[in-house]
């Protein structure tokens, strides 16, 4: 089956703006490129599962030399995409046992909970031993050309936003279905038959169930340009771990400072953590950065983040900026954001990300 895309997808991935930010992730979603994950399956890895994780760590870091030699020759023509051999045990293995090791105390986010995932206990995420997905569809209505994507909803996130527009899945109003990695491998491989230009890996937030997601790639057949929608508050090292996974990058930086994410989502030291992860992610992979103008936040959030893009990564990325907030779950309690945005809040936001001389669609 084709799925018919909003109109100005079809055309999207020729957009001069889109040729000159995202020349891998074109490539990739029109099968010109190898995802970075298969490029990981082909990287040989010799190690022994009962290694101590500094020594995880260094081998990690010494075939993330090879992989970027090895991406490095395949962009420039160098190695034939079709040459590249997928290893018995790789690169890729390496990173799905490092993540088994940081789920035994768990440390995958900034919160740092320091639970045993494997045992069963929950951290503030609430995913635990086993990977529960929300739903999965080809959603028509992401940026252009991202559109259509396979986005994959799982439950459960390191956040607690009072506005969350899915607070269903993200606070467990819903139980979530269980899948492992080779069923939803499957599913993957289905929508990318179907048209699918990537599988988008959201929530809730899907840092928590990156062990099944890593999984799920490892028995992935088929080529596709993987998209991680997060609100990018992943520890360094899980930062590391995507390093030759994602694709794209596609961000949620929503706040200004530190107090407002503490009122509003529960969460601490956002902008450092948040910050430091947009640099990472800029050199690593491309990205989108998405930021959703909140009604009362434009002087003490959208100015501030839009102020740090323009300064820090700029040419390295696209911003989207979203006018859709609409009060949601517990918005009702905080009457800055019980309201929609009012139109001239948006239109100071667009003045501002003109002025900053952002690359930004709306
Ligand atoms: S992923 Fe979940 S359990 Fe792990 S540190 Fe983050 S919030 Fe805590």
């Amino acid at each position: 089956m084709r799925y018919f895309a909003r109109p100005d997808a079809v055309d999207a991935l020729d957009a001069p703006i889109i040729k000159k930010i995202f020349p891998r992730y074109r490539k990739v979603a029109r099968g010109q490129l190898p995802a970075v994950f298969r490029i990981s399956k082909g990287i040989k890895a010799e190690f022994d599962e009962g290694a101590d994780i500094e020594v995880l760590w260094d081998m990690h870091e010494q075939l993330m030399r090879a992989f970027y030699e090895t991406r490095r020759n395949i962009d420039s023509g160098q190695i034939k995409p079709e040459d590249l051999k997928i290893q018995e045990r790789s690169l890729l293995d390496l990173k799905l046992l490092l993540v088994r090791r940081i789920m035994e105390s768990c440390q995958l986010c900034e919160r740092r909970c320091g639970v045993n995932r494997w045992a069963g206990e929950l951290g503030v995420c609430r995913v635990g031993d086993r990977c529960l997905i929300s739903s999965e569809f080809m959603h028509m209505g992401e940026e252009p050309y991202i559109t259509p994507s396979h986005t994959i909803f799982f439950m459960g996130c390191s956040f607690k936003c009072q506005f969350c527009q899915n607070w269903e899945i993200s606070q467990w109003y819903e139980e979530g279905t269980e899948i492992d990695g080779k069923s939803l491998a499957r599913i993957i491989e289905g929508r990318k038959k179907e048209g699918a230009r990537n599988v988008n890996f959201v929530g809730g937030e899907p840092t928590p169930q990156l062990f099944w997601i890593i999984e799920s790639l490892k028995h992935c057949n088929e080529n596709v340009a993987v998209v991680w929608n997060s609100n990018m508050y992943m520890a360094e090292k899980t930062m590391n771990i995507l390093n030759g996974v994602a694709d794209m990058y596609l961000s949620d930086f929503k706040y200004g400072n530190d107090d407002c994410a503490l009122r509003l989502s529960k969460v601490k030291g956002y902008f450092g953590v948040c910050s430091r992860n947009h640099l990472i992610a800029a050199g690593q992979a491309e990205l989108t950065v998405r930021h959703l103008v909140l009604p009362g936040h434009v002087e003490c959030c959208t100015k501030p983040v839009l102020k740090w893009v323009a300064e820090n990564i700029r040419d390295r990325c696209l911003v989207n900026l979203m006018d859709q907030y609409y009060p949601c779950w517990r918005a009702h309690l905080y009457p800055d954001i019980n309201r929609r945005l009012a139109p001239a809040e948006f239109e100071e936001a667009v003045r501002f990300a003109t002025e900053s001389g952002l690359n930004f669609i709306r």
